[in-house]
């Protein structure tokens, strides 16, 4: 049956960023659509998916105004209060300190970690019933077009909506976004990311610590003390040899890699793997569209920035929307579009390709790189500007 229905918004994707999108045109007058191909029930209680998403403080912030932060249930939420970085077997290593202040108000925490589906769910849960929304589950969008007065979606099932905009939030891969002409930059790293919880006798005293050894990197997420998530970055040609290791090899392999700091390792989780490819979109706009979250910038996951871009975009986008809608002007003039494209661009280019170099940097295996990698720690290390810019990335 082909039903025609108008809305403001159309949101395509529940995923993390599209749920918050949506949250946050809660107390408006705008009719919102969200349209994603899983049932209710599965966006409901989504299954872990191996990810401990870092959580900055700014992203705490609009978490908490969405009440998505007071939802994840109490001891989920874990402390990263201090990070290190480490070159194989160089002396030199980054430390980011315990920030004395965050946002402006003290603080003892360099960030936070919570599990992406427990982040998932609890989105979900401020605004399954949120009034102004029309959910369509198992549905996908198969077609967008726009002309100057409004974008036309069509459903897998034939249905035909229109809005005056569409929202992406339709992952990394975003079909609407190739849809709507949207060049984008994409960058396959030929890398896999295997991830799992491991347990341990010492303590990993609330700190992230990354190593880049030769060929694979090796980065430890403080969960409570003595349960970690492990995060392994190597050539995917590679990577099914280590999901064929069995849960003893891998712990031993893992103790003998971190030489034994964290004392006997047991593996606590199953195991997931993530092929690495990072991918920005040239412009975050078409004709009465808009691209947000991974949709707009899919990051590699090493500087751990992917969802806190995925918020920052959201909001940036909702506070323009908002405002729009309160002065009875149009939610998807151009102008506006520029504005959001203009400010989030400014965020997420440097961050991007800044990642992406330090990819490249720490995981090259010429001589030369090696030598750039410690003079990289060195200077960072004795230069506090460098460390106060990520800090400060961190902290807000
Ligand atoms: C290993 C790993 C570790 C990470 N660690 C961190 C971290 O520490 N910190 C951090 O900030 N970020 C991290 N990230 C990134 C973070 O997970 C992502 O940025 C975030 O999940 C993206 O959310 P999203 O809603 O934009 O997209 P997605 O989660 O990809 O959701 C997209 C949604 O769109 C729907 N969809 C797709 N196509 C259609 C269609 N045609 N019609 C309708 N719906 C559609 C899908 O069903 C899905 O629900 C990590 C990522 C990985 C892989």
């Amino acid at each position: 049956m082909n039903v025609q229905s108008n809305f403001d918004v159309l949101v395509v994707g529940a995923g993390p960023a599209g749920l918050s999108f949506v949250r946050s045109l809660r107390d408006t007058n705008l009719r919102v659509a969200l349209i994603d191909p899983a049932t209710r029930e599965v966006l409901q209680q989504p299954q872990p998916d191996g990810r401990e998403i870092a959580l900055t403080h700014p992203s705490k912030d609009i978490l908490t105004a969405h009440g998505a932060w007071q939802a994840v249930p109490e001891g989920e939420v874990y402390f990263l209060r201090a990070a290190k970085v480490v070159d194989g077997v160089s002396p030199f290593e980054l430390h980011f300190a315990t920030p004395k202040m965050a946002q402006g108000k003290p603080t003892d925490t360099l960030g936070y970690l919570i599990s992406n589906h427990l982040i998932r769910r609890a989105l979900f849960e401020q605004v399954a019933d949120q009034p102004n929304v029309t959910w369509l589950t198992e549905r996908k969008v198969q077609r967008v077009t726009a002309t100057p007065e409004s974008a036309q979606v069509t459903l897998d099932d034939g249905q035909q909506l229109s809005a005056k905009l569409v929202v992406a939030a339709d992952s990394r891969f975003s079909q609407t976004r190739q849809q709507m002409g949207i060049a984008v930059d994409m960058h396959d790293f030929g890398r896999t990311v295997i991830i799992c919880r491991i347990a341990h006798d010492e303590s990993n005293q609330h700190t992230a610590f990354e190593c880049f050894h030769y060929g694979r990197t090796l980065a430890i997420l403080p969960l409570t003390a003595n349960l970690s998530s492990a995060v392994i970055t190597i050539d995917s040609q590679h990577a099914q040899a280590i999901l064929d290791l069995s849960d003893d090899e891998l712990a031993a392999d893992l103790h003998q890699r971190l030489n034994g700091r964290l004392g006997e390792i047991r593996i606590a989780s199953q195991r997931h793997r993530y092929p690495l490819v990072g991918t920005h979109a040239r412009r975050f706009y078409s004709t009465r569209f808009a691209l947000i979250g991974d949709a707009a910038v899919g990051m590699h996951p090493v500087t751990a920035h992917g969802f806190n871009l995925g918020l920052q975009s959201q909001a940036i986008l909702a506070e323009l929307v908002r405002n729009a809608a309160a002065q009875g002007a149009d939610i998807g003039a151009p102008a506006l579009l520029q504005t959001y494209d203009r400010r989030h661009q400014r965020k997420t280019r440097p961050i991007y390709h800044g990642t992406n170099l330090i990819v490249k940097l720490f995981t090259t295996e010429h001589a030369a790189a090696k030598v750039a990698r410690t003079a990289v720690l060195r200077v960072s290390g004795a230069l506090s500007p460098i460390k106060k810019l990520i800090s400060r990335q961190l902290t807000g």
